[in-house]
């Protein structure tokens, strides 16, 4: 019985609160468990929405809940996000001063708050465990739980006091463990140290529908960077770097291109790191460059492209990383530029890796081989030719379908073509200069090159000198790569690997094997469809009105609405609140705080069959207005506002848009004068510039109205009102006639 209620229950929080209508996988379930009673163990996806699995809880269980996050940075976001929504959160961390604090404390102990976050440190605070010890805690959210242990590289020793704090509890509340990443052993080590009580173990599956994977071999990194960031004009990304250094150059060059972004490594002060962070996250600065420092605690959900620069160590690292695009589940790109250079680089990491304290020799040893098998797995990835969605799916053991349609390798066209004898000139030439020498020569001496290299080594003289050339050296190029890839020819050493025959390649010397090579005709690094299918103008407006709002209030713009709230704004154009309310993303308490704004944009881009859209102007556009020191009429002001656009599906300002909006702000009010309905200042117009100028005619006396220079100014500084005042008036008129059409 109380189940059932329940059950209809959680489905009202979500629409109150967050204005979703649908769970997303897992949710549900974990959601239930919580509120019978029952300990979570959730692993699920990034952006998958595990917050959602504890706030709505929080708000249907009596007592207080109590989130504990490693995350200092994402707290005040999360907690900005919950107020905003009419949510009662706090959070407690040492970035608090010490009057804040107290103030908070005191607060959560008057039973002000539902949702307190806190850092684990917190927990081992008397003062913070004694007002604990007084309340009710229903439910303790554990997020990131793999920082418990010590297997993962994000292990936090103050996790390692949760299981304690939970034990000095009078009442044991239910405990859910949240985590994006849990290999077998980070669970078992999970629920033994934060233990956990029979849970729920609950795996969604890794996919992210709406990411678009692709893995590009360019010749220039820093050109092919250059495309890919111009070509995402006005999105906001994500460029990992390897190393320090290189962070620096890329921010360095892209500054200098004249893209809008800033660093983020830990070389940094954490002042500037901070502040980095927050011109990102604020959309002050689109382009974030950073190392794997970075991202961890930025829950920002519109990112829409993490370009990595280099290839990272793991799968595991990469499918962290790449997937902070596109929280929101918009769709979004995920594009690795990968260079055999990367290989050293991370193979060099890898050997250089700090030990951890707590590893004896043997499992250090240990480590450092998995690191290298998964190395190894890492540029499986970058080299395979099938799909890149089901390669990463199976290496974290989901089930996959054989092709996505959403990733370079699916999506991009190829041609076979027999390329045996081109195969074997290469071999040959690669086993006869005895697999000393990397692509760049070999290519040199197949095209009979005379190189410095070519001279120096006394190449001339090979059989296989120049019998490749009339190949370009791209096309030489990828063939090679196309060998190593299909596992013909191998790289071997750091810094500056040779190439060798494989054993298989043998095969192909000896004519036993045909060798194929697919030829790329077109490459798709997104899945954007070529032609935007909502508004983009509307789109533009309601995102500035969203970064307005998000300055005013001092939280980031995603924080108000989400670009996947605003594209269904564009597609749906609700005008009534309740047409608000139905929007994904629009919860009751943001309706009423932001409503109206949006849709006053939404009402001046509303088309209407056989109409025009409503007149407007930019403010931009109002400063070329031209002052009249004398009186002027109201026309004379509409012409002189008309002549300043130029928009022909537009409507133009009338006399009668400015009058009627006088009338409504009682400025202007409407007389009848011998069978005349006239518009005439109130006591408040007279003193705001407009004069009654006396006429006559043959029906009798009358009134026009002036506006003096100060009337003047008075209109322009409220341009805005006025369009929003006519574009309103225009759609009542709409709805009239439909209704007498109707009729
Ligand atoms: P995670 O912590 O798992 O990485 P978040 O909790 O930050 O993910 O959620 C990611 C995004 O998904 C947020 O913008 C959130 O509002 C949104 N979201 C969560 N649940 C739903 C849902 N049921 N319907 C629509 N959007 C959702
Ligand atoms: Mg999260
Ligand atoms: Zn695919």
């Amino acid at each position: 019985m109380i189940k059932g209620n329940r059950f209809q229950e959680k489905y009202h929080f979500l629409e109150q609160y967050f204005g979703y209508k649908h769970f997303r996988p897992g949710q549900e379930e974990i959601i239930d468990s919580i509120l019978s009673g029952h300990d979570v163990l959730a692993v699920m996806p990034t952006g998958a929405g595990k917050s959602l699995c504890y706030q709505v809880p929080a708000l249907m269980l009596s007592g207080v809940t109590l989130v504990i996050s490693p995350l200092i940075s994402l707290m005040k976001d999360q907690v900005n996000a919950l107020t905003s929504m009419g949510i009662r959160a706090a959070y407690l961390n040492r970035s608090l001063s010490m009057a804040l604090y107290n103030k908070a404390l005191d607060n959560m102990a008057h039973g002000v708050y539902k949702i307190i976050y806190v850092a684990p440190e917190r927990l081992v605070s008397e003062q913070f465990v004694a007002v604990c010890q007084s309340l009710e805690i229903s439910l303790i959210a554990i997020d990131e739980a793999h920082c418990v242990s010590q297997w993962g590289q994000d292990f936090r020793p103050g996790y390692l006091n949760i299981a304690r704090f939970i034990q000095r509890l009078p009442q044991r509340p239910v405990i859910g463990a949240f985590t994006a990443t849990a290999t077998e052993d980070v669970k078992a080590d999970i629920i033994g140290l934060l233990q956990l009580n029979n849970p729920l173990a609950l795996t969604t599956g890794f996919d992210r529908p709406n990411l678009f994977f692709s893995v590009m071999r360019p010749d220039s990194k820093p050109i092919t960077l250059l495309k890919l960031v111009r070509e995402r004009d006005n999105q906001t990304g994500i460029v990992y770097c390897a190393t320090r250094k290189r962070v620096e150059e890329i921010c360095d060059f892209l500054c200098e291109k004249g893209f809008s972004a800033t660093r983020y490594h830990a070389g940094l002060t954490d002042d500037e790191r901070l502040k980095n962070q927050d011109d990102f996250v604020y959309d002050r600065k689109r382009i974030m460059v950073a190392t794997n420092a970075f991202g961890m605690g930025v829950d920002k959900s519109d990112v829409r492209f993490v370009i990595h620069y280099n290839m990272p160590k793991n799968l595991e690292s990469y499918y962290q990383e790449a997937g902070r695009a596109g929280r929101d589940g918009e769709d979004s790109d995920c594009i690795l530029l990968f260079g055999l250079q990367d290989i050293a680089t991370a193979r060099y990491f890898i050997e250089n890796a700090e030990p951890n304290s707590e590893m004896t020799p043997a499992q250090y040893a240990a480590f450092k081989q998995k690191e290298g098998e998964r190395l190894q797995q890492m540029i499986s990835y970058c080299k395979t030719e099938g799909c890149l969605r089901a390669f990463m799916l199976q290496y974290f053991g989901d089930e996959a379908e054989e092709r996505c349609d959403k990733c370079s390798n699916c999506k991009t066209s190829f041609k076979t073509v027999d390329v045996t004898v081109e195969a074997q000139k290469i071999l040959s030439c690669i086993v006869r200069t005895k697999e000393r020498f990397g692509a760049q020569l070999i290519c040199d001496v197949l095209m009979g090159r005379e190189s410095q290299k070519v001279i120096s080594f006394g190449l001339q003289s090979q059989t296989t000198y120049g019998i490749l050339k009339d190949v370009k050296r791209a096309q030489l190029k990828s063939l090679i790569e196309s060998l190593e890839a299909q596992g013909y020819i191998e790289y071997l050493g750091t810094g500056r690997p040779v190439l060798k025959v494989t054993e298989s390649g043998w095969l192909v010397l000896k004519g036993k094997v045909q060798v194929q090579s697919r030829e790329a005709l077109q490459t798709r690094t997104t899945a954007k469809p070529e032609k935007a299918d909502v508004n983009e103008e509307l789109f533009r407006e309601l995102q500035a009105v969203r970064s307005e709002i998000a300055q005013q209030r001092g939280v980031p713009a995603y924080v108000i609405f989400s670009d996947a709230t605003l594209r269904s704004m564009c597609q749906r154009l609700p005008l009534t609140d309740e047409e608000f309310l139905s929007i994904s993303g629009v919860g009751e308490t943001k309706r009423k705080l932001y409503g109206e704004r949006f849709i006053n944009v939404i009402r001046m881009n509303y088309p209407k069959k056989g109409g025009k859209m409503p007149f407007k102007i930019t403010g931009e556009q109002l400063r070329g207005f031209e002052y009249s020191d004398e009186p002027i009429y109201a026309s004379e002001i509409a012409n002189r506002i008309n002549a300043l656009v130029v928009n022909p599906t537009r409507k133009k300002l009338a006399a009668q848009d400015i009058t009627n909006w006088l009338v409504s702000v009682n400025l202007l009010e409407t007389v009848k004068m011998n069978d005349r309905i006239l518009k005439l200042p109130t006591e408040k117009g007279l003193q705001r510039g407009m004069l009654r100028q006396y006429r006559e005619n043959e029906n009798g006396a009358y009134y026009l109205v002036l506006y003096e220079r100060q009337a003047q100014e008075f209109i322009i500084g409220h341009m805005t009102e006025i369009m929003h005042h006519s574009a309103l008036n225009r759609l009542k008129a709409y709805e009239i006639n439909d209704k007498i059409f109707q009729a």
